[in-house]
């Protein structure tokens, strides 16, 4: 390809909202461009990034035996009424009337779709198992879209689907696409961590999620600085806290006036806050309703908020205000565990369960109660509801826990009968039996994965891309394309390496500056420039790494083997 038959609008300005470098520069080296929020155009460098990246995917996964089909963008809303996600969507899937008032939704993920193409189309345990997937256009009205292809509201998505007879198939069949996507990244010259993850909206059991390692990752997760252990912070675990020096007190309600947070509480009773219990007062948002619940963490201890939300099954929770507090009959600063009003929704942390000698609220203006033993509370519904903390040990080996932050690119889930049993989509077993499919779904996060690839390959000049995403793999900038020398060369250079296949681009530019060349190259990220100038009257060009910016000199007859050798 020659530049000067290309449409790279490279440019100097940085777009007001772009925080990270794969944003800023992705627009400024010409790669996309923004249409409206969380929207993008990819112009020609992009979309062969996007192709690269798509195709690399597909052969990974075609080799796994998976089959590729596209499914329709738009999906009418009864398949999401049939698996019953309709309301359970919330606001991040947009629905659509069309002409004749019928509803439709931008498919968000398509696992609805899917079973429908396979039900009553597969239908004897022979036929099975089958993986499909699409590698297609999501919608998703994200509330907070940002940071350019990292979250935006359409996006490529890979996303695959497996059907089997039994779960050991399914397991089996996780296991080869956890493998096969540990091949995919690692082709795509990327650091990352498979951590155990929650399973969200999409529902299922077991799931684990890629997380590319970078500091600007919105995911925290949690590692082991000692086995292979690591975890989304909204599932990670940790072997249960060993709590010391605990003050005997008898049991007892106190007067504490004035005395509301943790902190006050174990200062005015002489207590560490590991000897507190604290409530933790949120709203639950429920399809039709909203409810106060009330989660207790060790006084040191953190809630965290997607564990907690899962605890009592809730779309979301939200902050609850003094009013909502006042009006679930709880006195805020002094909730505690026992005689709780009967409509609040109470959970309390795995780790309190049969604790004793401990302080709570009395659920009394300025009464506390100590020397409570959880094991006097009767009905009382337990689950994992906190922060996995830095330091704190690691549920397999004891190990040091440490938070390391990443970005998800993609996440697999073992799901179970959840959509084809609420479909009706069966099966006949080896005994003539109809049963639900046994499913497996399997999301990449194709266009994220571009951004991804920039936030851990870059420096303060531009982009660096890696051997299989770059949009070329050779720049021959040629310092002065009215050089005939130097054009001569050049063309023959690029004739050169085409035909040893090794995608190049030729900066033929005429009116653009050597400088200008330069800038362009290290700003867009190919691998390697083969710089054609001055030099060549000498028989000599130079080849200058992408990633060190160091230049070599190389005789020209040589620098055909020279790049072979260095690409690999
Ligand atoms: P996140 O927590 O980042 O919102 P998710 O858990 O909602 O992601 P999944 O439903 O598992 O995502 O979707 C599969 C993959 O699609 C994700 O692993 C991610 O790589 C990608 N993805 C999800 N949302 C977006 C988005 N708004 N923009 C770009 N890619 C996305
Ligand atoms: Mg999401």
């Amino acid at each position: 390809m020659k530049f000067s038959r290309m449409f790279i609008p490279t440019t100097k300005e940085t777009p007001k909202d772009a925080s990270l470098p794969s944003h800023q520069y992705l627009v400024r080296g010409g790669f996309v461009n923004q249409v409206g929020a969380g929207i993008y155009n990819f112009m020609p460098l992009g979309k062969i990034v996007l192709e690269k990246i798509r195709n690399l995917v597909k052969s990974e996964l075609d080799h796994a035996g998976c089959n590729e089909v596209q499914l329709g963008f738009v999906t009418p809303i009864e398949l999401w009424e049939q698996s019953g996600r309709a309301s359970k969507m919330g606001l991040e899937m947009l629905r659509i009337k069309d002409r004749k008032g019928g509803n439709f939704v931008l498919s968000p993920t398509n696992e609805e779709a899917m079973v429908e193409l396979v039900k009553n189309r597969v239908t004897s345990y022979k036929d099975l198992p089958l993986n499909l997937y699409q590698i297609n256009t999501k919608f998703r009205d994200e509330g907070r879209p940002r940071f350019g292809l990292l979250r935006g509201r359409e996006f490529l998505m890979k996303d695959g689907y497996s059907f089997h007879e039994s779960e050991e198939d399914m397991i089996r069949e996780f296991h080869l696409m956890e493998e096969t996507y540990k091949k995919i990244f690692t082709r795509l010259g990327l650091d990352f961590r498979v951590v155990e993850a929650d399973s969200g909206a999409i529902g299922g059991s077991g799931s684990k999620e890629f997380h590319v390692l970078a500091n600007s990752g919105e995911d925290t997760l949690v590692v082991c600085k000692n086995c292979d252990y690591a975890a989304n912070i909204e599932a990670a675990k940790r072997k249960p806290k060993e709590i010391k020096g605990k003050r005997e007190k008898v049991k007892e309600k106190v007067l504490t006036p004035n005395v509301t947070s943790i902190e006050d509480v174990s200062k005015f009773l002489d207590v560490e806050p590991s000897q507190t219990i604290k409530a933790v007062i949120k709203k639950a948002i429920y399809e039709d309703t909203q409810k106060v619940a009330v989660f207790f963490v060790r006084g040191d201890d953190e809630l965290e908020e997607t564990k907690a939300s899962n605890s009592v099954d809730a779309l979301e929770l939200i902050d609850a205000n003094e009013e909502d507090i006042k009006n679930a009959g709880l006195v805020a600063g002094y909730v505690g565990l026992f005689d709780l009003p009967k409509d609040v929704v109470c959970v309390i942390d795995n780790e309190l369960k049969d604790e004793d000698n401990l302080i709570c609220g009395a659920n009394e203006e300025n009464y506390h109660l100590t020397g409570i033993s959880l094991k006097d509370l009767v009905d009382g519904k337990y689950d994992d509801l906190v922060v996995v903390q830095e330091g704190d040990k690691c549920v397999c080996c004891g190990g040091e826990l440490t938070h390391t932050k990443g970005i998800e690119v993609g996440h697999i889930f073992q799901l179970g009968t959840k959509y084809s049993a609420s479909m009706n989509a069966n099966f006949l077993d080896r005994n003539g039996k109809a049963r639900p499919f046994i499913m497996g779904t399997y999301g990449i996060g194709v266009s994220r994965l571009i951004s991804a690839v920039i936030e851990q390959h870059h420096d303060d000049k531009g982009m660096i891309w890696t051997k299989e995403t770059a949009p070329f793999t050779v720049d021959i900038i040629v310092s002065n394309a009215k050089n005939e020398d130097e054009m001569s060369f050049a063309n023959h250079l690029y004739d050169a390496l085409h035909k040893f296949k090794i995608e190049t681009i030729l900066d033929d530019r005429i009116d653009a500056r050597y400088g200008f060349k330069m800038g362009d190259f290290e700003l867009i990220g190919f691998p390697y420039g083969v710089i054609v100038g001055k030099k060549l009257d000498d028989g000599i060009v130079e080849i200058v790494d992408r990633k060190t910016l160091q230049k070599i000199e190389v005789q020209k007859h040589e620098v055909v083997s020279k790049l072979m050798e260095l690409i690999g």
